[in-house]
């Protein structure tokens, strides 16, 4: 039988050894840029997941972020790191997308539901089955008329 990482295990620094954050794109320790890892949009910017989000500080991390991972500054680093943080800048611009419009977030949120389930968006799910079920009523109408 093969055993397999489980993938909330917390990472360690492929150069220190430090346990690096979920998602995180750098060591907190040294500061190397880190492999990509499956983790959610608000890990990697190491906010909490929740639809109130602080976008003034999301645009600073975004951009502090971008800066430490733009290609010239890992232009005398290894082919790998290099590798590294170009996917790591374009997994950057899609949760800063996502995240920074309202829409996006909802849905982003709501799909995170679907592989945990804290409480913080309970709230966001008893919206969205609120506008399903108003959705499903108004479809009903709209079928009974066209009988
Ligand atoms: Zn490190």
């Amino acid at each position: 039988m093969q055993i397999t990482e489980s993938v909330s295990a917390p990472a360690k620094c492929w150069s220190c050894g430090e346990e690096v954050a979920d998602g995180q794109p750098f060591c907190g320790s040294c500061g190397k840029v880190q492999p990509p890892r499956q983790a959610d949009y608000f890990g990697m910017f190491g906010l909490p997941p929740k639809l109130n989000l602080d976008v003034p500080a999301l645009e600073k991390l975004f951009y502090r972020y971008s800066r430490k991972l733009h290609p010239d500054v890992h232009a005398r680093a290894s082919l790998q790191e290099q590798e590294w943080s170009l996917a790591q800048a374009s997994l950057l611009n899609d949760a800063y997308r996502t995240l920074k419009s309202p829409l996006d977030r909802t849905k982003y949120l709501l799909r995170l539901e679907g592989v945990q389930r804290p409480a913080v968006f309970r709230q966001t799910i008893l919206e969205a089955r609120d506008a399903r079920t108003q959705v499903e009523e108004s479809l009903k109408v709209i079928q009974s008329r066209a009988k």
